[in-house]
């Protein structure tokens, strides 16, 4: 629809270009992807605004922004396998698909899971791998991940989740509980490194365990 494709380029202009995101395929991709579709239709008038949004189960879409900025900071190739935690809308599943070679995406909410998929099998992507589960240790049978995106915030890194990075790998994760901050942890052989990058507000990383 003409009118979304208008309002998603002066999301991208407006909200990412202008804040420093410079990564041009990120860019590229935040053009291309249907935001409106990963939205509940009450709300889809809104979905190229500057806001997290409700998808239902009291779970949200993140901000186009975060979405961007997170990508951006895990400098994906081509060739990488990715994993996901908190599948939610599908949104940033289809962010990164676009980018990467295979995309593993773990979701808790059976639900939220079924529909991400409904919608993003009708955009045809093929290298999307979901699982219903706590992905709060990962998805290790697929392990090593050159990068992991969590999009729901634990009160401190899981190391299980931190040990299925590859060497070089990177993991962006939201931490902490009313207070949390993007941390972007980087692997080097048994060593992570680990730095704070800026405050957010993620919903909380449920653990079954
Ligand atoms: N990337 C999503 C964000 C959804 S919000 C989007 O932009 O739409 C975070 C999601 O993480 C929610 O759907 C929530 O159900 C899920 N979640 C919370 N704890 C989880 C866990 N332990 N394992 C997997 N998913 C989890």
């Amino acid at each position: 629809m003409e009118e979304f494709a208008t309002l998603r380029e002066r999301m991208v202009e407006e909200q990412i270009i202008a804040r420093g995101v410079k990564d041009k395929k990120v860019i590229e991709v935040m053009k291309k992807v249907p935001r409106h579709l990963f939205v509940p239709e009450e709300y889809r008038e809104y979905s190229y605004d500057d806001e997290p949004l409700p998808i239902g189960e009291g779970q949200t879409i993140s901000q186009p922004y975060i979405v961007a900025y997170m990508t951006e900071v895990l400098e994906l190739k081509e060739d990488d396998k990715v994993l996901e935690i908190g599948t939610g809308s599908g949104y940033q599943t289809a962010i990164l698909a676009e980018i990467v070679k295979e995309v593993y995406t773990v979701e808790i909410i059976e639900s939220l899971s079924k529909k991400a998929q409904k919608v993003l099998k009708e955009l045809g992507y093929k290298n999307i791998h979901f699982k219903i589960g706590d992905g709060t240790y990962g998805w290790k049978e697929y392990s090593p991940y050159n990068a992991i995106l969590v999009t729901a915030a634990p009160s401190k890194i899981p190391e299980s989740l931190q040990n299925q990075l590859d060497d070089g790998g990177r993991m962006i994760i939201p931490v902490g509980s009313f207070f949390q901050e993007l941390v972007l942890v980087v692997r080097q052989k048994n060593k992570f490194k680990k730095k704070k990058l800026i405050p957010v507000r993620f919903v909380p990383l449920v653990s079954t365990h």
